[in-house]
């Protein structure tokens, strides 16, 4: 043995025995004679690795142990244990750990499964370039996606602005995007999937093998199961994008363009509807905008008007480098129809790529600052189109102030793109906007900056929406209390808690969701 290998032999035995005192001896055991061909790590620094996330709120009660699985007999091994116990015990899947309230913690009796930690035996994306799709492992990050699609000329149709978000991550949530308008959300875009439920049952699922389970997991907070492979619709991949930014300073003006460009279909209109609220120019208010650059001709300062709010509505037209010639004219057409201030036109244009990774690029200039891995207090609400106006004088115009501390993103969506049969919760409206307010606290600087202030004002924006009775439903959604999640579910509640009892009857399953009571 190399004195590297007993060093890390003697650490190992002293996580292993210091774990032992602190929890009993009989489910680490338990846990450790589980056989899998991946591994298990006790390893202080793991277990403490995982028990925070992108949130930085709070730091989660360190788990028993995480598993690094190699295959979804691995994952199915360790439920069937959990589940088999006298005492159950807690098991979540952990895609990029970038989720912002503990989702993927188990506390302390629990075990983490990290997904996205390629291991040895963990599959490489297959794409099926005739069949139009590709097979993803659950925990294959969607950068990762793209890379190997791209090979074949083809890629996902629908995106998150983000890529580094893993496949199960995002599936269990909804995954949306300014593509969400045309192809539905990425729960929309799943042909297949294989899950391994609260049982330790692996069950392959489709729409039209298992129906049930397959609509139940998407959008279902890990709830029934984990989902070990995804196969992802595929569309052939565009070369380059025209990337265009555009100013508001009406609202109604602003949300009026938004609304029509997604009311388009069939070939001419935009392929990416987005939009923000600019309130001041700062690094942190606008990171996501990095777009803005010295080289374009119209400073937004230019546009502003005593400082008041203004809109930015961002649009992209993909294109084939073979039409080229052709997609200024087409643009230009599409924009005749926009009513945004004549002088706020900013254009880039890029590889499709590029454009897809961009929030990537805006992550390393906020690493090199120290400004990437601070608390964030986000909130992300989905608001009925009837009551956007009434949010906007509420919220930006009222409640936030001139101060953000962070990009605030606002673009609208059609229900028709989203299966009812998911179990991803929106407004009972036909249109319904996201409005991500995604704020970043710091410790020095401006009260206005700190984290307590933040959430406090994160209250205070729920409780106006509840007070004026705006229905919103919160995105990736954070609940303290059962009748909190119940009044989420509304009529989906039901079916929610009857899916849990058959797939998950002993709540093993993400217990970081705090949906259903700890495991019995
Ligand atoms: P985690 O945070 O690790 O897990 C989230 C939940 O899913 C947990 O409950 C976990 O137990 C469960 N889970 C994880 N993997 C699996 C699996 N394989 N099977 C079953 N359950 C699983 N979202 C959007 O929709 N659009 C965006 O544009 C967008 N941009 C973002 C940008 C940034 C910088 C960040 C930090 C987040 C963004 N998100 C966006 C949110 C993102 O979708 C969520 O954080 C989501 O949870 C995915 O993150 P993750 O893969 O790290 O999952």
């Amino acid at each position: 043995m190399t004195r590297e290998m007993t060093s890390s032999f003697l650490i190992m035995t002293f996580a292993i025995c210091t774990l032992i005192i602190a929890v009993g001896p009989s489910e680490l055991l338990r846990i450790g004679a589980i056989d899998v061909d991946g591994h298990f790590t006790f390893k202080p620094s793991d277990l403490a690795s995982v028990s925070s996330d992108f949130g930085m709120l709070k730091s989660a009660e360190e788990p028993l142990a995480v598993l690094h699985p190699s295959s979804a007999e691995d994952v199915a091994r360790l439920i069937r244990t959990a589940y088999g116990s006298a005492t159950a015990f807690p098991v979540s899947a952990r895609g990029h750990g970038h989720s912002i309230n503990g989702q993927a913690s188990t506390g302390r009796n629990g075990v983490v499964v990290e997904m996205s930690h390629r291991n040895k035996g963990t599959p490489e994306p297959l794409v099926e370039p005739e069949e139009m799709y590709v097979d993803v492992w659950g925990g294959e990050l969607w950068v990762d996606v793209l890379k190997k699609t791209l090979e074949h000329g083809l890629a996902p149709k629908s995106w998150t602005d983000y890529l580094y978000l893993s496949v199960g991550g995002t599936l269990s949530n909804a995954g949306i995007s300014g593509q969400a308008f045309h192809h539905g959300p990425q729960i929309s875009n799943v042909l297949e999937l294989d899950v391994v439920t609260g049982r330790g049952d692996v069950i392959r699922c489709s729409e039209e093998e298992n129906t049930r389970l397959f609509h139940g997991v998407l959008g279902g907070l890990g709830q029934f199961g984990i989902i070990t492979r995804a196969r992802i619709s595929l569309e052939p991949a565009p070369q380059r994008v025209r990337w265009i930014r555009v100013l508001y300073s009406s609202f109604e003006v602003f949300t009026e363009d938004q609304e029509y460009l997604i009311s388009m279909h069939g070939q001419s209109k935009f392929d990416y509807v987005e939009g923000f609220v600019i309130v001041d120019e700062g690094l942190v208010n606008n990171w996501r905008s990095s777009f803005f650059s010295p080289r374009n001709p119209v400073k937004i300062s230019s546009v502003s008007s005593n400082g008041s709010v203004l809109y930015c509505l961002e649009i992209t037209k993909n294109y084939h480098e073979s039409e080229s010639d052709t997609v200024d004219q087409e643009v230009e057409i599409l924009m005749k129809r926009l009513n945004f201030i004549p002088t706020s036109v900013f254009t880039t244009d890029l590889q499709y790529v590029d454009f897809l990774d961009r929030v990537h690029k805006a992550e390393l200039k906020l690493r090199s600052k120290n400004l990437w891995e601070v608390p964030h207090p986000w909130l992300n609400l989905f608001v009925p189109k009837s009551r956007i106006s009434d949010f906007d004088k509420g919220v930006f115009k009222g409640i936030l102030g001139n101060k953000t501390s962070g990009p605030i993103l606002i673009y609208p969506m059609n229900k028709d793109k989203w299966d009812k049969r998911s179990s991803a919760v929106t407004p009972d409206e036909e249109v319904f906007y996201l409005v991500a307010l995604l704020r970043s606290a710091l410790t020095h600087g401006e009260e206005t900056q700190k984290l307590e202030y933040l959430k406090d004002q994160n209250r205070r924006i729920l409780e106006f929406c509840d007070e004026a009775k705006i229905s919103v439903k919160q995105y990736l959604p954070h609940h303290t209390t059962q009748e909190e999640w119940v009044a989420h579910y509304g009529d989906k509640w039901d079916q929610f808690r009857s899916m849990k009892a058959e797939f998950d009857p002993r709540h093993i399953l993400a217990t970081g969701q705090r949906i259903f009571q700890n495991p019995s």
